[in-house]
């Protein structure tokens, strides 16, 4: 296979983590991600030959491995940013979905059990007319939003998550007190690190 990903403009080497599209061009998975966040849906046109995109078929079958489709290549076999008691930094790697910090660092990590439901509510938030127009900083904080539901609920269900939103937003969608800091406190959880925020947002990314 001696195929160019128009993307990146690297050369596709192997048949794992690429990404057919439904007019058959093919690209590199993170790179395909990386256009979905920009485009904030998996039904992107084509980047060469302008056609949409409906193929949305799951990469993997594993859990786990679709998670990590989805985070920043260049990201995920970092080790933590935080530091141990004596100031030195944590060689710990950094767990997915985790602010980039590991186990120890943030203990409410999404756990395996979790991926498969999280990766769902990605594709949903990804691909439903509902949520077409938000921005991708929203998108970033609904993402982080059902991962700390998911956790405190022990969530497997779409319909579980779906069902907090939807109730959340006909109370609260055109009101001023609709900020992703209301949302948090009125359901208990923690407002991500800042940083990681900006840091996403500014790089389309996820990690
Ligand atoms: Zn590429
Ligand atoms: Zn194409
Ligand atoms: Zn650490």
């Amino acid at each position: 296979m001696s195929n160019i990903c128009s993307i990146c403009l690297d050369e596709i080497t192997s048949f794992n983590n690429i990404k057919k599209l439904s007019c058959n061009h093919v690209f590199h998975y993170n790179c395909f991600i990386k256009y979905v966040l920009n485009e904030k849906t998996l039904f992107i046109n084509c980047p060469l030959c302008r056609e949409k995109n409906v193929n949305i078929d799951r990469p993997f079958i594993k859990g786990k491995e679709n998670i990590l489709s989805i985070c920043s290549s260049k990201l995920k076999i970092n080790t933590c940013i935080g530091c141990n008691k004596n100031g030195n930094p944590c060689m710990n790697k950094a767990y997915v979905f985790n602010y980039g910090y590991c186990h120890v660092h943030n203990k409410n990590i999404l756990r395996g059990k979790y991926h498969k439901i999280f990766y769902t509510y990605f594709e949903h938030l990804f691909t439903s007319a509902a949520y077409k127009k938000k921005v991708w900083k929203t998108k970033l904080y609904m993402l982080d939003m059902a991962k700390q539901l998911i956790i405190k609920h022990d969530i497997h269900k779409l319909e579980e998550i779906l069902n907090i939103f939807n109730k959340y937003f006909e109370k609260f969608n055109y009101k001023t007190e609709n900020t992703p800091d209301f949302f948090y406190k009125l359901h208990d959880i923690e407002l991500p690190p800042k940083e990681w925020i900006s840091y996403c947002n500014k790089k389309k990314i996820l990690f």
